[in-house]
């Protein structure tokens, strides 16, 4: 039994009991152990519930009921950019010439898909400033690689094999130094100095002849632009390496920079981010990469491309780095995003950017008296703060996160980015209202005061849900999947 009384669907399940009508047979029943050799069948049937079709039902609503998605309430975890995914997304991604293609179909036949993709990589190249853009990754951390990947094929090709090293902030995304290691590159880490930006000392003693990119998240993941990005390109540019903006937090910026004007040589999109793909739960995602000229040789092959009024794939890429991704990425959240930039169009993208870095401000500011601000100055789409001061009285940020469920709400990240103690890092999104933002607001000063006037309520939280707490590393290693019966 699950606590709150709902009953398993094995423990609902009666003999005989079925949620299905099949018609009368009209056709001869054939013996399947004729057709099927012994070894490969079973020789009991499976113990599967016998349950009506309400039964059935109602057991997966409830079960549906149990996930917070941004649908059932507010998510603000931070760097995750949980906004409102458009239902016109839904509509325009299930039109049956898109939902039902097959990926094998001759290019003559789905042209109209192919347009789609063309013309999304053309919006992309106008919003990131880029001169060419690949779909093919399926995530940010996918991006991230596959640029590397054309980083070094780069460098290869011009023989200039002593750049092994990648330069990546303590404030990037963890990722970055995933990727790099993952692309075969050695990482360098380089400071935040004291307002969170990247340490430019630190910076000018780190770069060298080895240096292959620095990989730049901006905003970083405290929330801060980078204010010496134009020094930062020129110091990369002149040691001979290439520049990498992580882009999946492209909110706080799009419509207002480019980071193809910023000296960026590769940039990647979390379009399950900024371009409201549904996301969370591994759902699939699509970070598109966007390249200057002189990397253009090097993109994932086949390379959409357009001639004569045809769109094709050309395959005939002597320098590609390879397919990245079976088929040409996503396309079904590459739908969703096209259809979210052809319905913001680009007023409705800067109102976004706009909307999203005052909501932060606002959250920020409202919260500032009741916890710790690290970096006090303008956030873009989301901020940091620290809960240094609950801590004292017993209360840890996990406690906080814990007790905010009480409330309905998805705690932010917390204890990211690293270099923050008791770290929680916030982004209300622009999609939320001003009441939304305000509630939680009043949620979070509760909880201050109850850590101050009653702090066994926030550390035994959460009170209200179905199981309290998880052994976390327990259930990340050995989680436990399966009903087992009891006989
Ligand atoms: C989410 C995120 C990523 C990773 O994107 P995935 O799609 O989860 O792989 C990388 N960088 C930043 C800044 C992000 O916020």
């Amino acid at each position: 039994m699950l606590k709150n009384d709902q009953p398993l669907i094995f423990e609902l399940s009666r003999e005989g009991r079925t949620g299905y009508s099949l018609p009368e047979m009209d056709v001869p029943q054939v013996d399947l152990s004729e057709l099927i050799p012994a070894e490969y069948t079973r020789e009991e049937a499976p113990e599967l519930p016998e349950v009506s079709e309400l039964d059935i039902m109602r057991h997966y609503t409830a079960l549906s009921k149990r996930n917070h998605g941004v649908d059932s309430g507010f998510y603000p975890l931070g760097s995750c950019t949980m906004k409102y995914n458009p239902k016109i997304n839904e509509n325009v991604a299930r039109f049956n010439g898109f939902a039902h293609l097959h990926p094998l179909q001759e290019t003559e036949g789905v042209q109209g898909a192919l347009e789609l993709m063309y013309d999304l990589q053309e919006h992309l190249k106008e919003i990131t400033g880029m001169d060419e853009v690949t779909l093919q990754p399926a995530a940010g951390a996918h991006g991230e690689w596959t640029g590397l990947m054309m980083i070094r094929a780069y460098h290869e090709a011009n023989g200039d094999t002593k750049r092994t090293k990648v330069i990546v902030p303590d404030s990037a995304h963890g990722t970055n130094p995933a990727s790099a290691t993952v692309a075969g590159f050695e990482t360098v880490t380089v400071k935040s100095d004291e307002n969170g930006l990247v340490d430019m000392e630190d910076l000018k003693r780190v770069v060298g002849d080895d240096t292959a990119a620095l990989m730049l998240t901006n905003p970083n993941t405290l929330g801060l632009f980078e204010e010496n990005i134009l020094e930062m390109a020129s110091i990369i540019h002149q040691a001979g390496g290439k520049l990498y903006y992580d882009g999946a937090n492209l909110n706080a910026v799009m419509s207002k920079a480019r980071p193809g004007d910023m000296g960026f040589d590769v940039v990647h999109l979390n379009l399950h981010k900024t371009f409201t793909g549904p996301h969370g739960g591994g759902g699939p995602g699509s970070g598109p990469v966007g390249v200057k000229s002189d990397l253009i040789p090097y993109l994932p092959k086949p390379v959409l491309i357009k001639r004569d009024e045809e769109y094709l794939f050309e395959y005939d890429r002597p320098q590609s780095i390879g397919r990245v991704k079976p088929y040409y990425g996503n396309f079904g959240i590459n739908v969703r995003a096209y259809t979210y930039i052809r319905t913001m169009g680009p007023d409705g993208l800067k109102a976004v950017t706009e909307n999203a870095v005052i909501n932060a401000n606002y959250m920020m500011r409202r919260l500032a008296p009741h916890f710790d601000l690290p970096y006090d100055r303008h956030c873009k789409h989301e901020f940091v703060i620290s809960g240094k001061r609950q801590k004292k009285l017993g209360v840890r940020t996990l406690d906080i996160a814990k007790r905010l469920l009480d409330f309905g709400y998805h705690p932010p990240t917390i204890y990211f980015p690293l270099n923050v103690e008791e770290c929680m890092m916030i982004e209300p999104t622009e999609t939320e209202s001003k009441e939304t933002i305000d509630a939680f607001i009043d949620a979070m000063i509760q909880i201050a005061k109850e850590t101050e006037e009653n702090p066994e309520i926030v550390q035994e939280a959460p009170h209200t849900t179905v199981i309290k707490r998880l052994d976390e590393t327990l259930a990340a290693r050995k989680p436990v999947l399966r009903y087992t019966k009891e006989d």
